[in-house]
C-alpha cells in the first residue's frame, strides 16, 4: 500500500506555534523532506526528534521530488516541511503535492502557522474576501501587469516581501494604487520585535526612506473602494450580502447598502429575507 504525503506547518518565528498535531506527525512519518535540513534539524532538536531527513527545495526538486514520490509508492510516508510556515504556500512544496496527487498518492494537510492569515488577520483590513498575490515577479515588465491586473481590485491584497526589495515594492503600490491607500505593513510577526504598522501606503514609503527595513514582510492592502453606481439595485443587494457576511445584522446592512446605492432600504431587506427564507 502506498504512503502518504503529510504537510506540516512549522513556526514562522514562536516556536511554541508548532501544534501538537504537527509534532505528532513529525514523529510518526518514516522520514522528512526539508526545504532546508539546517533549519529543520534545529527544530527536530528543539523537539527532541531524530528523522531521516531529505532536501527539497526550488534548486532540486526536479530530481527530488520523483524520488519522493517513489518511496511514497513503495509505503513510506513523508512529512513536508519547509524552513517556516505551511509547506506549499509560496514555496516548491506546491510542485510536491501536484505531483503527489497526479499519482495518486494522499496527501494530507496539518493546520498551522502561516504568514499571509497572521497579516490579513491583524491588519485591520476587510478579511471577508481577499486575494494572495506572494512575491510579486522581479522581471519589470510581468510586475507591472500583475499590479496593473490589481487596479480595480476589491479584495483586499496580500503580498510578500524580502526587506531588500520594500523599499521598491511600496513605491510600485504607491504608483499602482495611490499613496493614501491603506496598507499594513506587518513585520516579524510572531517574534520579539513583531510590528504592524497600520497606516497608509505614502507614510509607509516615507518611513523606510531613511530606515533600513529588517526581517521579514507581509503587506497587507485595502482593496479598491466599490465603484458605485447609483441606482444599481444589483449591486446594492450584494453589497449588502458581503456587510452581511462580514457580521453586520440584515437591517444595518440593507441600510448601509441603500445608502451608498441610492436603492430603497425596504427592496433590498425583502430580497434577502426571501432568498433566506428559500
Ligand atoms: N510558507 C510560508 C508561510 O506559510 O507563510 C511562506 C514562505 S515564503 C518563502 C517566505 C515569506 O513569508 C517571507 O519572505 C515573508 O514575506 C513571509 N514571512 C514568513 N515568516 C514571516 C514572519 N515571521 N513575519 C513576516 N513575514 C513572514
Amino acid at each position: 500500500m502506498a504512503g502518504k504525503l503529510y504537510l506540516a506547518p512549522t513556526p514562522i518565528g514562536n516556536l511554541g506555534d508548532i501544534s501538537r498535531r504537527a509534532v505528532e506527525t513529525l514523529e510518526a512519518a518514516d522520514f522528512i523532506a526539508a526545504e532546508d535540513t539546517r533549519v529543520t534539524v534545529k527544530l527536530l532538536n528543539h523537539l527532541e526528534l531524530k528523522k531521516p531527513m531529505v532536501a527539497y527545495h526550488r534548486h532540486n526538486c526536479d530530481t527530488a521530488g520523483p524520488a519522493i514520490l517513489r518511496r511514497l509508492e513503495d509505503g513510506e510516508s513523508c512529512a513536508l516541511v519547509t524552513d517556516a510556515g505551511t509547506p506549499a504556500i509560496s514555496d516548491p512544496g506546491e510542485d510536491l503535492v501536484a505531483l503527489c496527487t497526479a499519482a495518486g498518492i494522499e496527501v494530507e494537510a496539518i493546520p498551522g502557522p502561516c504568514a499571509l492569515i497572521v497579516a490579513l488577520s491583524a491588519s485591520g483590513l476587510p478579511t471577508g474576501r481577499f486575494t494572495f498575490e506572494g512575491f510579486l515577479p522581479l522581471n519589470k515588465k510581468n510586475r507591472r501587469a500583475q499590479l496593473d491586473g490589481l487596479k480595480a481590485e476589491e479584495r483586499t491584497m496580500i503580498f510578500y516581501e524580502a526587506p531588500h526589495k520594500l523599499r521598491t515594492t511600496l513605491e510600485d503600490l504607491a504608483d499602482t494604487f495611490g499613496s493614501e491607500r491603506p496598507i499594513a505593513v506587518c513585520r516579524e510577526l510572531t517574534k520579539l520585535h513583531e510590528e504592524i504598522l497600520r497606516l497608509t501606503i505614502g507614510e509607509a514609503a516615507e518611513r523606510y526612506a531613511d530606515q533600513e527595513p529588517r526581517g521579514e514582510f507581509v503587506l497587507v492592502v485595502a482593496g479598491c473602494p466599490p465603484q458605485i453606481v447609483e441606482g444599481d439595485e444589483d449591486a446594492a443587494l450584494a453589497r449588502a450580502e458581503q456587510l452581511r457576511q462580514e457580521g453586520l445584522p440584515l437591517k444595518r446592512a440593507a441600510a448601509q447598502a441603500a445608502e451608498e446605492y441610492k436603492v430603497k432600504k425596504r427592496w433590498i431587506y425583502n430580497q434577502i429575507t426571501e432568498k433566506e427564507s428559500e
